[in-house]
Order: C-alpha cells, then structure tokens, then sequence
C-alpha cells in the first residue's frame, strides 16, 4: 500500500515545472493619467501587491461575474514573464530576467477595493479573488522597442484604454530590480507592470480584445 501511494507521488520540482507554483506580481498607480483619474497620490517607490496563481485566466476563456462585487473594473497592463530566476537584480541587467511581454487584464473589484483603502486594510479581496489575472499570449521582447510600446484595449469593439510604456513612472529595469530586493523572482513568475487611464466597469456580455502594437494578444468576454 505505501509503495503505491510512493509510486504516485509528484516530486515538488514536478509542481514548479508545471507552474502550478509562481507567483503574480502586481504594480498600482505606474502610469501618472491613471493616478490622476483615481485621485490617487503619485507614488514614490512602486506600490506592489500579489495574486495567487489561483488568479490565473488563460487560453481566452470568460470571466464569470461574482457575485460579491458591483463594481469591477477592467485594468489592461503589460505584463512581463520572468524567465531566469534572480534576487537583489541590479536595474542594468534586470533586462536578462524577461524574455517574453505580453497584456493582462487586472480585473479589480473596486468597490471592496474602495472600503478596504478606507479602512487601511489590504487589498486581496479586492484584487486577488479567483481569475482576477487574465493573462492572454506573449510576444519575445526582441521583436520590440520596450522603452515604447503602445497598447491598447477595446471594449465590445470600442476603445476603452490606451496606453504606452514610455509614460510608465517606474519602468520594467527599476521594478524588477525592486521586487527583487523583497521577493525572489522565479522562472514563470508575471508581473502586471500598471495600467494607464481609462479604466471602467465591466458588464456581463461585454467583449474586451487587448493589442500590443497593433497585435491582439488578449480576448475576454465577461460572462
Ligand atoms: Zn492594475
């Protein structure tokens, strides 16, 4: 009976191969407009926070309403994969640790994310809950100008958000050599670098398609 069980089991360098152990790494207010249209303060350093993989949303499946929220906004950002593991990254090579860049949709349940700031107390309920990190495809880096790449949201075929990293406060080098300080960055680890200004309310039956320089790389229909 032991032998059985012990054939079976998952070595737990198994689990980091497939993902099933990464972390999501989240940037707020990185974008000045944004800041602005929140009445937000600008930051001084970045202000981080965290989903679990259990956030995840992939391979353009929809995003299911909850039920505890009135109010969830959509927050298109680009999001950058860490492909060599790294701690204490100095911002002149933080650019070896990504790899891939793609977009991402921070679904945020505003109005919880509201009460929970006013009472100043974290933010995971808001902006952490199940499929809150829809991720869609990633493009290699090579093929971009990283200090400039326009995106952009539509929503049900309308533009909603528009957007590029040359406004960003903190760039992709300086955040990963930020979070690096704190947390060990791990292959397969994404961080949602911010999202400009634009973001609104989500509705059932709308349709969300998020481009990186004129390519779509995220769909989304809220269900
Ligand atoms: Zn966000």
């Amino acid at each position: 009976m032991i032998d059985k069980l012990y054939d079976k089991k998952i070595t737990f360098a198994a689990f980091k191969q497939s993902r099933l152990i990464m972390k999501i790494i989240c940037i707020g207010r990185n974008y000045i407009e944004h800041a602005k249209e929140l009445s937000n303060p600008i930051p001084k350093s970045p202000l981080i926070f965290m989903k679990p993989s259990t956030a995840l949303l992939t391979d353009g499946k929809p995003f299911y309403h909850p039920a505890f929220s009135q109010n969830i906004h959509y927050e298109l950002e680009v999001v950058l994969k860490i492909c060599k593991n790294g701690k204490a990254i100095q911002a002149q090579f933080a650019e070896t640790y990504y790899q891939h860049i793609g977009l991402g949709i921070d679904f945020t349940a505003r109005d919880l994310q509201d009460s929970l700031k006013d009472k100043g107390q974290p933010w995971e309920l808001a902006k952490a809950f199940d499929h809150s990190a829809c991720v869609g495809d990633f493009v290699d880096k090579s093929t971009l100008d990283i200090r400039s790449i326009k995106f952009n949201l539509t929503k049900n075929g309308q533009t909603a958000q528009e957007g590029n990293t040359s406004d960003l406060i903190f760039n992709f080098d300086y955040l990963i050599s930020y979070i690096s300080q704190y947390f060990t960055l791990q292959v397969g680890d994404l961080i949602f670098t911010g999202t400009p200004a634009g973001v609104g309310k989500v509705a059932i039956g709308d349709s969300y398609e998020g481009f990186l320089e004129g390519n779509r790389l995220i769909e989304c229909k809220i269900k």
